[in-house]
């Protein structure tokens, strides 16, 4: 006879193993905690904060406001924590994820400095037994892997790359203790978020620096500041309100426009005169960061009305550059804004006046090779002290590829996510039952604020695993034909935008073989919430409940 709760009631010493420590490994710890789960995390580094844990390089600050880049869980938190910025830099929110492991008595569940090389789905016991560089083995019957978005750093390859004699550095392996770049002649290669972030901040510092672009981004200024008290204090005031819009309010899960909420705008850009479209850009420019992404819906999915947003950045842009050549180079074209993420910068333009600063365009003259002293191209030969790769990541299926996962049949996670990354609703795939992700491929993480998004599926796993409870099962995964419903219903959601007229790491352009067909869910947060509820409500529709076995070797094996 199957008891009820039999996740909770498991004899082995935990329900639900978590890897990856990050804001939404924490986020899930503390929830499954909470509802009675016994749950450990199993994180690589020696520290919490994943993102914030890692990425370390100079200039490194959120692109979304402190007051919404941080937990909705818990009143007394929002109240307490003090953000010194509008804008928190790295180490102010790896204090934070540290605040938060340690006033929800969060740290004694996690086993730091292991990284998870192998998680085997093991089909007797029916669970996943997870082993580590060091040599430990942990088992549970649930998996749930928060092992990031942009967390699998992504290294371009260039011939020669082993014999320059000079400092290489990724921005995701920023050296702990920092890197004295005073004085020295340094390169980065990439000019998305990580690489505008380390420009503008080093060329103050460096002797020379050469910034090699591939493809400019659209860049706003992100208006950090000291974080304004009364504006710190409205918003702790009407903290659920805040929340509220962010959630259901909002494109991104972020609302805040010249430091008031506003409603977001449902018109066409294109039923609007000029003057009434000029307004609202130039409000939320004014406004700082990624509040351009609250315009007109249709800017992500009508060409006419992305230009509209395009041609204002493009004037914004060129107004900031002196150069008429370097404002060919920089300013955005060939691709509509908006479909790779917005890069929010201080002084980057800026930069480029200055005597020491040097833009090689990538387009004109492509890298050929690394050298012992630096950087061949095709025109040029440049010496360095010290390469910056700034080329991104193996985003979402980057992660869980890394790890050795092994579902039913020993068919692995790698061979499941070639070419393409098939999931439903983001959160499991078909022959590997019982294993959730957090944030991952076929979900609107990146496009929406992945701290909230957590949020909502740490619940939607909960409820599921509680249902399979209340039916006596154990062991849930959805069939190949819910599988492939949901691909094709991602493909169907990315044909209807233009995502797909951008080589973005959204799409997986940026790796070699990697999916062409997106790797996110590209419907928009309402749609993707309607299709959680829609599933819950319809009693997992799709879903295979099974696990009697499992229970009985479970007691036979631990009397
Ligand atoms: P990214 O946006 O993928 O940018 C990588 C850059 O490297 C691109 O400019 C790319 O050029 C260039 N690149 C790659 N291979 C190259 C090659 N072989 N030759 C020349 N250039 C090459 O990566 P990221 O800047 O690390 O940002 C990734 C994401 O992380 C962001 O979109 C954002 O979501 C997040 N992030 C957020 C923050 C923040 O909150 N402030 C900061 C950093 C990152 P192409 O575009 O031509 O491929």
């Amino acid at each position: 006879m199957i008891k009820a709760n039999q996740f909770k009631r498991s004899t082995r010493p935990y329900d639900v193993i978590i890897v990856g420590a990050g804001a939404s490994g924490l986020n899930a710890l503390h929830q499954f905690r909470k509802r009675g789960f016994n749950t450990m995390i199993i994180e690589a580094g020696d520290g919490v904060a994943g993102t914030w844990f890692w990425n370390r390089y100079p200039g490194l600050v959120v692109d979304i406001e402190s007051v919404e880049y941080s937990y909705a869980f818990d009143d007394a938190l929002q109240q307490e924590w003090q953000w010194s910025q509008r804008y928190a830099p790295q180490e102010e929110l790896e204090r934070y994820f540290n605040h938060v492991a340690d006033r929800f008595g969060l740290r004694e569940h996690i086993l730091l400095n292991n990284l998870v090389e192998h998680a085997n789905f093991d089909e007797a016991a029916e669970e996943w037994v997870f082993r580590t560089d060091k040599g430990g083995e942990y088992r549970a019957p649930v998996a749930v892997m928060a092992t990031g978005l942009v967390s699998a750093p992504h290294i371009a390859k260039f011939d020669g790359m082993e014999s320059f004699e000079g400092e290489s550095l990724h921005t995701a392996y920023w050296p702990r203790e920092g890197v004295d770049l005073k004085g020295k002649r340094v390169a980065v290669i990439g000019t998305g978020s990580s690489g505008v972030q380390v420009i503008s901040t080093i060329a103050s510092e460096v002797d020379q620096l050469t910034v090699f672009q591939r493809t400019p981004s659209f860049c706003v200024p992100l208006r950090n500041c000291e974080m304004p008290p009364d504006y710190f204090d409205d918003v702790r005031r009407n903290y659920s309100t805040w929340r509220h819009r962010e959630r259901y309010h909002s494109f991104g899960g972020w609302v805040s426009v010249n430091f008031e909420m506003t409603d977001p705008v449902l018109e066409s850009a294109l039923d609007q005169t000029p003057e009434q479209r000029e307004a609202l850009y130039e409000n939320r420019y004014q406004s700082g960061g990624l509040a351009l992404y609250n315009v007109y819906p249709d800017v992500f999915t009508d060409q006419s009305a992305n230009d509209t947003l395009a041609e204002f950045l493009r004037r914004k842009i060129a107004e900031r550059i002196k150069d008429p050549e370097l404002e060919k180079k920089l300013i955005p074209t060939g691709y509509p804004v908006l479909t790779r993420r917005l890069v929010a910068e201080t002084n980057y333009y800026e930069v480029y006046s200055q005597d020491n600063v040097t833009l090689h365009d990538c387009r004109e003259d492509p890298i050929e090779r690394l050298t012992a002293k630096g950087i061949k191209t095709g025109r040029e030969s440049y010496e360095f002290d010290v390469i910056v790769f700034a080329t991104g990541f193996d985003a979402l299926t980057g992660a869980l590829k890394r790890i050795d996962i092994r579902g039913r049949d020993n068919v692995s996670i790698k061979s499941k996510f070639e070419g393409e990354s098939r999931t439903v609703l983001g959160m499991m795939s078909a022959g590997f039952p019982n294993m959730f992700y957090l944030n991952g491929p076929g979900t609107p993480s990146s496009l929406f604020q992945p701290i909230l998004l957590c949020d909502e599926q740490v619940e939607w796993i909960a409820e599921l695993l509680e249902s399979a409870d209340r039916m006596g099962r154990t062991v849930i995964e959805p069939t190949n034909a819910l599988e492939d419903k949901w691909v094709s219903h991602c493909d169907d959601m990315l044909n209807e935008t233009l995502f797909t007229k951008a080589n973005s790491w959204y799409v997986g352009a940026n790796i070699d073989g990697k999916s062409p067909r997106g790797l996110l869910y590209f419907g928009g947060i309402g749609r993707y919430r309607q299709a959680l509820e829609k599933c819950a409500e319809s009693n997992y529709e799709g879903f295979l409940f099974s696990g009697e076995q499992r229970v009985k070797t479970t007691a036979a094996k631990n009397p």
